[in-house]
């Protein structure tokens, strides 16, 4: 057979789904500074502090005691009940007439697991998914990929990167099937206050039709806010939405936890079941050991949180005064998670977007930043500032010398 008549193996349903352009980066990054390139990487997506000791311990308590089985497909009975208490002491409202139970709760493998089964579970070819942008480039991918179709509500950076109640009503239709949040948000840092999202859900209870719409809110950043909007559980502020929504966190930001993988969803009955149904017949049970990692993990005192949350809020304020010495990126203040999103619209050359931007930016000053792009916005770069004080200042020199 000639190669031309040779059919592609990769399903239909793979057409137009990208790679992760972040991991790819990273990736770059790493080839080039084994070829002793002395690049200043702001592209992190998870925080460099170290996993808490108690976490440490737990994993060696639960190895010498052979808790290294399979687990069931939905976690561990001690991390879902601990998972479910967390959820219950940040949807306080909720929780007073009807609090989550450990059986509300499925361990994913990382936060990313539990939005791709929730897509799986929920949607149908055709369905539309309504996604804030700019948004976590993976959403959309995901999307495709379990046969939905992503349309966007365009949150510009005048309007602090947050999406309107009108414009909500604007884009629902017969179609839409689930609408995903993000507070606080990758790649902008804006975090919606409480009142926002009020006004959200009337749009989702009031408008006919939008009855049948899921949301998903994705809180994996809950514990790094340092703004005047809080961190605000979306169901803290609409507990009337509780059976239309699944809520999505994890471990990986908040405890430093990234490579062990562990998150989870949080959701009515009938979705959770849909939920167990696909853990179980795919991935089962997460890894045993990270999930008592977890567990002693959630059990920290408030002061090992604010302590990071102290120290992100330093590196954030330090990124900005450098990046606002020298350089004439648009800066927009985030509230929390840990990256500036930025507008380098001044400084694309004629034909350029953010992508070609930051290939040179990382090749001509050696500073990796990630391109807007794959986020919905071809004139930003988000620097992230979960890397340590001297790395931000000398990165910020060399972009500084680089844009003049
Ligand atoms: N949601 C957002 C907005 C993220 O930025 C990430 C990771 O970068 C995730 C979810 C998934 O995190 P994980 O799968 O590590 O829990």
């Amino acid at each position: 057979m000639s190669l031309k008549e040779t059919k592609s193996p990769i399903s239909k349903r793979m057409e137009g789904v990208s790679e992760s352009a972040t991991l790819k980066l990273n990736s770059t990054v790493q080839a080039m500074k084994e070829k002793g390139v002395n690049v200043v990487n702001l592209t992190a997506g998870e925080p460099d502090f170290n996993v808490p000791e108690e976490a440490k311990e737990a994993v060696l308590a639960a190895l010498k005691a052979n808790r290294s089985k399979y687990t069931p497909a939905a976690g561990i009975p001690e991390l879902r009940e601990a998972i479910a208490k967390k959820t219950n002491h940040q949807q306080e409202e909720l929780a007073k007439e009807s609090p989550w139970k450990s059986s509300n709760v499925v361990v994913t493998n990382g936060g990313k697991q539990a939005i791709f089964n929730s897509l799986m579970a929920l949607l149908d070819p055709g369905d539309e998914v309504l996604i804030p942008s700019p948004y976590w480039l993976s959403y959309p991918e995901m999307v495709k990929i379990n046969g939905g179709i992503p349309k966007f509500i365009a949150a510009s950076a005048k309007q602090g990167f947050k999406i309107r109640p009108e414009q909500l009503k604007a884009s629902l239709g017969p179609k839409v099937k689930v609408l995903i949040l993000n507070s606080p948000s990758n790649p902008t840092g804006a975090v919606y206050s409480r009142d926002e999202f009020v006004a959200l859900a009337d749009v989702l209870t009031s408008t006919p039709g939008s009855e049948n719409i899921w949301i998903i809110s994705d809180e994996i950043y809950d514990r790094i806010s340092f703004g005047k909007s809080q961190f605000c559980s979306f169901l803290s502020a609409t507990p009337k939405l509780r059976d239309r929504v699944i809520t999505v966190n994890g471990m990986s930001k908040s405890a430093a936890m990234t490579g062990w993988r562990i998150g989870w969803s949080v959701a009515t009955d009938v979705i959770t079941q849909a939920l167990i149904t696909i853990q179980g017949q795919s991935t089962s049970g997460i890894n045993s050991l990270a999930q008592w990692a977890s567990l002693a993990a959630l059990g920290l005192p408030e002061a090992y949180f604010s302590d990071q949350v102290e120290s992100f809020r330093r590196r954030r304020d330090l990124l900005l005064q450098n990046l606002k010495k020298g350089s004439k990126m648009e800066l927009i203040v985030p509230e929390g998670a840990f990256y500036v999103f930025a507008g380098v619209g001044k400084y694309l050359r004629p034909g350029e977007e953010s992508v070609a931007f930051a290939q040179r930016v990382l090749e001509e000053a050696q500073v990796a930043i990630v391109p807007g792009t794959p986020f919905g916005e071809p004139e930003f770069v988000r620097l992230s500032f979960a890397t340590d004080e001297r790395s931000i200042e000398e990165g910020c020199q060399r972009l500084n010398r680089y844009l003049t």
